[in-house]
């Protein structure tokens, strides 16, 4: 299988990815995203903030990330959770549509007779699965959300709020995780059964640090004349961008930098596919079905029950 992300990096001036973040209300996923834009934004010359609206559906908030010029669009998306009052039964079904909807559209210019050189591409290439730091493991909800969405995107699931958790609550808390999406047989990216040998221990490395414990802050402070995003509390400063602090620079670093070229490769190459090829199958079952104006199904079952 081919990989990307090493091969490509130097075309990724003209790359833009397309990204959902998903979880219950109040987790920080607008946080994160204003923190994203943040803190790449400080890094350039016009730093130009908007602050993001708060969201309660699925919403689209776009912006043009980082020095190389690659743009990245992110959509933000909220699981009600329980006690909310609200019917959690298939709550999962607007961002599934969601995801499939932009397949569907590349779909359809594909298949047109003239189609175009380039196709807008609007497919999502990667779902930032936000979790809540209870330190005890995966929700019910959470499980069945994520068992529907490892079948059409990449998942990258994040334990929220890490500075809530302490040290050790929290590999504790990732091990658990991780024994979660095992024994759901939830498949998260990186996957191992697709990987280029070369991008073995790097992608190794990746998934022994998931699922990332990530701090969102977008006020700055001043510490010793530099400017960092961080949290305040009454015994010191959680960086955001700080390795030893949280995992908030590892994600940022793959997602946007080392692998948003394998993210955009393998959702045309596996889940676009997969769904390309699902969707086709089922137009031609239908169409075989129906020959001459006859349901070709119904005489099956008239032939079977003949004999
Ligand atoms: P959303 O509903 O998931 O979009 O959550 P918000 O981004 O609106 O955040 C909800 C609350 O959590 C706000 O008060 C944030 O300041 C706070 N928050 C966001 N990120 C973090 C974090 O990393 N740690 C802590 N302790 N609080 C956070
Ligand atoms: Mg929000």
């Amino acid at each position: 299988m081919r990989t990307y992300h090493q091969s490509t990096r130097r075309d990724l001036n003209c790359l833009k990815s397309d990204m959902v973040i998903k979880g219950r209300s109040g987790l920080g996923k607008s946080t994160f995203v204003n923190t994203l834009f943040k803190a790449t934004v400080a890094r350039r010359k016009s730093g130009e903030e908007e602050p993001l609206p708060s969201t309660t559906e699925v919403k689209t908030v776009s912006s043009s990330l980082s020095e190389g010029g690659v743009r990245l669009n992110l959509t933000i998306t909220d699981t009600p959770g329980f006690g909310d009052h609200i019917n959690n039964e298939n709550c999962w079904e607007p961002i599934v549509s969601y995801i499939e909807a932009q397949y569907g559209r590349y779909l359809q210019e594909e298949q047109k007779v003239d189609r175009l050189l380039h196709i807008p591409d609007t497919r999502i290439h990667c779902c930032v699965y936000f979790i809540p730091p209870t330190g005890h493991s995966l929700s019910s909800l959470d499980v069945e959300v994520l068992q529907r969405l490892d079948k059409i995107v990449n998942v990258v699931p994040v334990v929220a709020k890490a500075d809530t958790l302490t040290l050790e609550e929290r590999a504790a808390f990732k091990e658990r995780i991780r024994a979660d999406l095992s024994d759901h047989a939830i498949k998260v990216y990186p996957l191992q059964e697709y990987e280029d040998l070369d991008d073995a221990p790097e992608n190794m490395k990746i998934r022994e640090r998931l699922p990332f414990a990530v701090v969102g802050s977008t006020t700055w402070h001043e510490i010793h004349g530099k400017k960092l995003l961080g949290r305040r509390s009454n015994w010191g400063l959680v960086e955001v961008e700080n390795k030893s602090h949280n995992d908030f620079a590892y994600m940022r670093d793959m997602l946007i930098r080392t692998h948003m070229q394998d993210l955009i490769g393998s959702t045309a190459e596996r889940h676009y596919e997969n769904f390309r090829r699902a969707r086709l199958s089922t137009k031609t079952t239908s169409k075989v079905n129906i020959v001459n104006g006859q349901d070709t199904d119904h005489m099956e079952d008239l032939n079977e029950s003949k004999i």
